[in-house]
């Protein structure tokens, strides 16, 4: 199963977050990928290493902070649930304090990967000095590390490099199950709506006991597929914050796109799509997660065609960047839509997985090229070499070129559109990256 795992970094401001944050995003891949990325966000980022992909949140930015400390505390309960990894920054300069113990005390107590990593330790005199005090932590190990100066950063990531192998994480499921993410802001209606799929269905439905996770995750069967249920809004139902204090949680967003298979992206009819719609499905799309678009509450529209007209206009052109998503009407309310649900997923997951054999590949490739040639660079001709499939879940393809780093995003974009359309590929998203002859 392609899954993506979310590696949260947690500490108090000023450790180092977001600096270890930049170096890991810094660095450039083998693989060109000539899109402009749609969300510029300096907190969350999708890394390729070493060809293991991996989510990477910095908890410090990405969540405001209430101003009364809760915050990482906070940080760190929701990063314990929804993290694969988990990386606890630490101050070396400024020692352990009680508050980095407090953390490290919740810490402790989750099933989780957690490094401590010990930070502004620029080299090896200092780690002498400074490391030290952090024993005190009660851990098996302690990180070293300077995020500034790259001391100790090729252990840290040789020794994170074995847990980004995502067979390793995941509970068993039966085969062929099809995980699906609600997403969404609170009160858009994602338990609702997983309520009324299960309620009207009359589907099988199992209550899973055992990992937090499981106890909000709902499984189903139905035609060949058997159907996990993620739902995001969970955290409301367990806590002690009612109702309006409910917040929206990237982090917790992040993680059930990581690990589902479809991402449904709810929206509110009676509100229209706003920016944080659009960002939720930026999230994925970034993920290469296949994609629907869910306008739930159509009931409230019922009597007011014009304004249903002019809504699915509005919610077509904000989720352009992602065309290949179909866009549904529903209503978690009287039903609506839902029976078309299970179809469309068991389209999209077929598309998803498919594979498509070389020879046919690098024909599309020719005809292409043949159809549209790529423009001069400097001067010479880009050539393409040969393509292959690299992956499914999303298909992701490799196209080997003596440039690849000329190749530009409209080109790149003309050749997903041609095997998109060449492999009857309409309702997941391409990938097409660019490589040298090796
Ligand atoms: P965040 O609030 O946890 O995201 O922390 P920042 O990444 O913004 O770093 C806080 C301060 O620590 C900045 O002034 C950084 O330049 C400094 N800093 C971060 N990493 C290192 C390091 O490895 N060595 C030293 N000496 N300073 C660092
Ligand atoms: P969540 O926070 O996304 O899980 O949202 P809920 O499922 O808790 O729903 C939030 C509110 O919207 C509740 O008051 C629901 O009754 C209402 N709601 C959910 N779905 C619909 C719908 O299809 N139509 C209407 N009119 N209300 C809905």
């Amino acid at each position: 199963m392609n899954t993506i795992p979310l590696v949260a970094l947690i500490g108090r401001p000023n450790v180092g977050k977001s600096t270890l944050f930049n170096r890991l995003t810094r660095r450039r891949d083998a693989l060109v990928d000539p899109s402009p990325g749609v969300t510029r966000d300096r907190h969350y980022a999708k890394i390729d290493w070493e060809g293991h992909a991996f989510s990477l949140v910095d908890t410090g930015g990405i969540e405001e902070d209430d101003g009364l400390g809760g915050h990482i505390r906070e940080q760190a309960l929701v990063a314990v649930e929804e993290a694969d990894i988990i990386f606890f920054l630490l101050d070396g300069r400024e020692g352990l304090t009680p508050g980095d113990l407090e953390i490290a005390g919740l810490l402790r107590r989750s099933q989780k990967p957690v490094f401590p990593v010990v930070n502004k330790i620029d080299d090896a005199d200092l780690e002498n000095e400074l490391l030290p005090p952090f024993w005190e932590l009660g851990v098996d190990k302690v990180w070293p590390l300077s995020a500034d100066h790259g001391y100790g950063f090729a252990e840290l990531m040789s020794a994170l490099l074995p847990l980004l192998n995502s067979e390793a994480r995941h509970e068993e499921l039966p085969e062929n199950t099809l995980r699906v993410a609600f997403l969404g802001r609170p009160n858009v209606g994602k338990s609702s709506l997983i309520n009324a799929i299960t309620g009207e269905s009359r589907m099988l439905v199992s209550e899973v006991a055992g990992t937090t996770r499981d106890a909000v995750d709902t499984r189903l069967s139905c035609g060949q597929y058997a159907y996990l249920l993620i739902d995001t809004a969970g955290i409301r139902r367990r806590g002690k914050t009612t109702d309006k204090l409910e917040k929206f949680s990237v982090l917790k967003t992040l993680g059930a796109i990581g690990r589902c298979d479809i991402a449904l992206v709810l929206l509110d009819a009676g509100e229209g799509i706003t920016e944080q719609d659009t960002k939720i499905i930026s999230y994925a799309q970034e993920q290469g997660r296949a994609l629907m678009v869910l306008i739930n509450k159509w009931d409230l529209l019922e009597r007011e065609r014009k304004r249903q007209l002019q809504l699915l206009e509005e919610v077509r052109e904000a989720v352009k960047f992602v065309s290949f998503a179909p866009i549904l009407k529903v209503s978690a309310k009287n039903g609506r839509g839902i029976k078309r649900l299970f179809p469309e997923m068991g389209k999209i997951q077929r598309q998803f997985h498919s594979r498509f054999p070389t020879s046919a590949l690098n024909r599309l490739l020719a005809d292409a090229v043949a159809q549209h040639e790529p423009p001069l660079h400097r001067g010479r001709r880009l050539k393409f070499y040969y393509t292959v499939q690299l992956a499914t879940a999303p298909p992701r393809f490799v196209v080997v070129s003596n440039a690849p780093r000329a190749v530009h995003f409209s080109y790149q974009r003309y050749l997903v559109n041609c095997f998109r359309d060449g492999l009857g590929l309409d309702r997941v998203p391409v990938q097409i990256f660019f490589r040298e002859r090796s």
